[in-house]
């Protein structure tokens, strides 16, 4: 980064201070990632110059041929990894994806029905200050108490009372398999469109390692910046019949021109996505985060619905008598990244919660295994048993020191 160097000490500095903090910490946060540095060569490209507003072949500007094309293999790639009928990469975010699709269905005051946020769900399914929450009437399912699994029953007995125009499946802290070909029956028997958010396991997805939701879904939306790997981005895929909906609704509709430098960087990743590295890495991501819960079950920890099978899981830390607040500020005194969550049924409030919620796609990606998040455990473990003890904090930032460098962010 010369050039930015010489032009702009001040950002070029927090940039290397960013990476390095990258390199020597761990991250668990169960919504990031690393992505290649072929996709941040992408994404720093020319292509951020180009204004295309439209779709590929249909621009209303000219000197589109090359960012058509990227746009293009970033559409069929996404499609051949999904097997779905259509693609439109230019949402900004995840957020913006989800604002399309409800924007093409459904009018002011609809029905939507969604995950409770304080059992996993994410605030484009209704939070009252997200857009979904102020333009919709909103309704939640959520897990059973006793197993943490989502409550179909009462998922379904709510669908038929309040009959929403919408149901959507998706989560951002919920450790399960989503049983799509269920949500689609139950949308089916009362009507409903049924949209999957798989914002934070499209990458398991097309690493095989969760089911995919395409062939019940009407419409898929996604991140493209979790376990994904590429850049910040949002993706929707859906049924031919609604491509035209759809696409107009993310332009015109509420975006202007696309991000083509974000867009030729989904292409990469898109690429990177289709090999058997990948594949493998998604696998292991799964089971990282399988032997990392069972090493703190052993440890008398308290995990939400007993274990995982994808990317994360949570903590509870009622019984251990720390906040997750404070867990999660202990914990980067120590090198260890990770976020406070609320846990199901948590009576201290989602500004208080009781938990945390622990990713391994990050650490997975930097080439660690089982052995290695076994290690990991054990030093969160320590800290939060030893939070006074500064002797054992010293080791435990050792131990993570040499993780760090045995396992680099980009090899
Ligand atoms: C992260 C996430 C989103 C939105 O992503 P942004 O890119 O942050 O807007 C949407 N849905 C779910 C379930 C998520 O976890």
């Amino acid at each position: 980064m010369a050039m930015l160097k010489n032009e702009d000490p001040e950002v070029w500095r927090a940039i290397q201070e960013e990476t390095k903090r990258q390199e020597n910490t761990i991250d668990l946060i169960a919504s990031e990632n690393i992505c290649s540095l072929a996709v941040q060569e992408a994404q720093g490209s020319s292509m951020t110059n180009k204004y295309a507003e439209g779709y590929s072949g249909r621009r209303w500007y000219a000197g589109c041929g090359y960012v058509d094309s990227v746009e293009t293999l970033a559409v069929e790639r996404a499609k051949q990894i999904f097997g779905a009928e259509h693609a439109n990469v230019q949402p900004h975010a995840g957020s913006q994806a989800n604002m399309a699709v409800c924007f093409s269905i459904l009018k002011p005051g609809d029905r939507i029905l969604g995950m409770d946020l304080s059992h996993g769900g994410h605030l484009t399914h209704g939070f009252k200050k997200n857009f979904s929450g102020m333009l919709y009437e909103v309704f939640h399912y959520g897990v059973k108490k006793e197993t943490g699994y989502i409550d179909y029953d009462e998922l379904r007995a709510t669908a038929l009372k309040v009959k929403p125009k919408l149901i959507i499946a998706g989560a951002s802290a919920y450790p399960r398999i989503l049983d799509f070909p269920k949500f689609k029956k139950i949308a089916d028997e009362v009507g409903a469109y049924f949209m999957a958010d798989i914002a934070h396991i499209a990458g398991l997805i097309a690493g095989d390692a969760h089911p995919n939701p395409v062939p019940y879904a009407d419409f898929v939306t996604s991140t493209t910046h979790k376990t994904m790997r590429g850049p910040r981005g949002g993706l929707i895929l859906c049924k031919e019949k609604y491509a035209k909906q759809v696409d107009s609704v993310v332009f015109p509709g509420i975006q202007g021109g696309p991000f083509m430098h974000a867009i030729a960087a989904k292409a990469v990743a898109f690429k990177e996505a289709m090999t058997d590295e990948f594949k493998k890495c998604q696998q292991q991501t799964v089971k990282n985060a399988q032997a990392m819960a069972q090493e703190f079950l052993k440890r008398k920890y308290t995990i939400v619905s007993g274990g995982t099978d994808n990317h994360l899981f949570l903590v509870d830390l009622r019984s251990k008598g720390i906040a997750g607040k404070d867990a999660q500020m202990l914990l980067e005194t120590v090198d260890i990244i990770l976020n406070r969550n609320t846990i199901p049924f948590d009576e201290r409030g989602t500004n208080e919660p009781s938990g945390i919620r622990i990713g391994t796609p990050t650490v997975t990606s930097r080439g660690m295994k089982e052995n290695d998040v076994v290690k990991i455990a054990d030093c969160i473990d320590k800290a939060l048993s030893n939070p006074n003890d500064n002797k054992i904090k010293e080791d435990v930032r050792k131990t993570v020191k040499g993780l760090c460098t045995a396992h680099p962010l980009y090899r």
